[in-house]
């Protein structure tokens, strides 16, 4: 920069950020069943958790709701990303619904290991937040043997059966580190845990993380796209402010930026949760742009390259 221009003032932008494998597949779902099917088609929850993508898509007939009881009989539903519990197919089949399952491939790896671990008769400690619908489908695989571990501070309420045969899985989209102190304390609590047999931090939840850690250190600010009720965003946040940024925020559109936040910045790192469309990150650029951050440099951790292929509902009709 010279004289007369907005000297030193930087976008750090992370890759990878945005849409992950898992999210891709789930709103190709969503986009094909209307296709192939027509609206309406119904979607159990949100199919994953942006404002902006469930809004598109009900402005193209899907209609959202929360349980199947909700859906005439005999329509199509799916199910979202974030996976359901065999109640839950139960009782969609109870009322002759069609179904397509859109749950991500690496929530029904968790699922999976959840019932291997039960018919064993474990006990299985599940780190997770209360309340959110990856966690109620996979504690649902096996209601009496999963036990919901949702942080540090809870684990002095956990007890088990038998110490000898313990687990802890997680949900998919936690904090890398958070979960490793609660792992610690429940290791401390009963030494001979065992550790899932893979990583249930997806990857792309990591690769996220490790981008913003990255770039945090040198941020003023760091802003992230993606929703409040986004489990990766959110965490997002935290990993920014644990590795360093002086500020961090959750937006879910470039409007929600106050522009004071900044005031006093020279440099600012941009991200995006893994169900957020990159169509929304570049609205927090035009804006940045605005405000004399025209330098935008890329800070990359990895690359992704992986793919899933659709439901089988749907297969041969990938673009
Ligand atoms: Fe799958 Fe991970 Fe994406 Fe969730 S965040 S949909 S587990 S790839």
């Amino acid at each position: 920069g010279g004289v007369g221009t907005a000297t030193g003032k930087r976008v750090l932008l992370a890759e990878p950020r945005g849409y992950c494998a898992g999210v891709d597949r789930a709103v190709e779902t969503v986009e094909k069943a209307l296709e192939k099917h027509g609206a309406p088609i119904y979607v159990r929850k949100e199919i994953v958790h942006n404002r902006h993508v469930v809004e598109t898509l009900e402005d193209q007939g899907v209609i959202f709701v929360d349980e199947t009881d909700e859906v005439p009989e005999g329509s199509l539903l799916v199910f979202s990303a974030h996976g359901v519990s065999p109640a839950v197919h139960d009782a969609a089949a109870s009322r002759s619904l069609r179904t397509i399952d859109a749950t991500c491939p690496l929530v029904t790896k968790v699922h999976q290991e959840a019932k291997r671990f039960a018919r064993d008769d474990y006990d299985i400690l599940l780190i997770g937040h209360e309340g959110h619908e990856e966690v109620e489908g996979t504690a649902g695989e096996a209601p009496n043997h999963v036990q919901l571990v949702d942080g540090p501070d809870s684990v002095d309420r956990v007890t088990v059966r038998d110490e000898a045969k313990v687990i802890w899985l997680s949900q998919t989209t936690l904090s890398v580190d958070e979960t490793m102190q609660t792992v610690a304390r429940l290791r401390e609590k009963f030494p001979t845990l065992q550790d899932p047999p893979s990583d249930d931090i997806c990857y792309a939840t990591q690769n996220r993380q490790v981008a913003v850690k990255a770039m945090a250190p040198e941020c003023d600010l760091v802003i992230v796209v993606g929703s409040k009720n986004s489990s990766n965003s959110v965490r997002l946040v935290e990993v920014a402010l644990g590795a360093g940024a002086r500020a961090s925020y959750l937006v879910d559109y470039a409007r929600e930026i106050d522009t004071t936040w900044f005031d006093g910045c020279q440099t600012v790192g941009l991200t995006s949760g893994a169900s957020v469309p990159e169509v929304l990150v570049r609205g927090v650029i035009d804006l940045l742009a605005e405000h004399g951050f025209a330098d935008v440099q890329p800070v990359t951790t990895a690359n992704e390259t992986l793919v899933f292929s659709l439901p089988r509902e749907l297969r041969g009709s990938r673009t």
